[in-house]
């Protein structure tokens, strides 16, 4: 497992920017399209146990799945991994001064969070994908 970023396929979800902003709120847009962060310990899927899936909240891409969220006390939902390797992008991050690998929705790429690794985190990969609560939506099992 590495998070050094793959090459990045087209996506497949593609709207203007006019067509993104009528579709989204003005909060879900500053995240998912402007690449912002949720303040820690504010969104509504940070502590969720839920069973279920993680779908992309601007395109309903499958993400992430409950199996793979774990409490890493960090303010965000996290999760080891996610639905499937090629569901997201990872792309080097530079900004703030800091080396970061973001994540993307592979299917419109829109922006997700951050994924992190070698934190000590008792998971199997020892990766933690930090993901805005507004990025997603949580889809329970039926
Ligand atoms: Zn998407």
């Amino acid at each position: 497992m590495t998070s050094t970023p793959r090459s990045e396929p087209a996506p497949k979800v593609t709207l203007s920017d006019d067509e993104w902003r009528a579709k989204l709120t003005p909060a879900e847009y500053a995240v998912l399209r402007q690449a912002g962060t949720e303040r820690p310990h504010t969104g509504e899927y940070t502590d969720t146990e839920t069973e279920g899936v993680y779908e992309c909240r601007a395109c309903g891409a499958e993400l992430f799945r409950s199996s793979e969220k774990f409490h890493s006390h960090c303010g965000w939902p996290s999760f080891f991994d996610p639905s499937e390797s090629d569901a997201v992008i990872l792309r080097a991050d530079d900004s703030l001064g800091m080396r970061r690998v973001e994540v993307l929705c592979a299917s419109c790429h829109s922006h997700m969070g951050h994924v992190f690794e070698g934190e000590g985190y008792p998971t199997p990969t020892d990766q933690r994908y930090c993901i805005n609560s507004i990025s997603l939506r949580l889809v329970p099992k039926a």
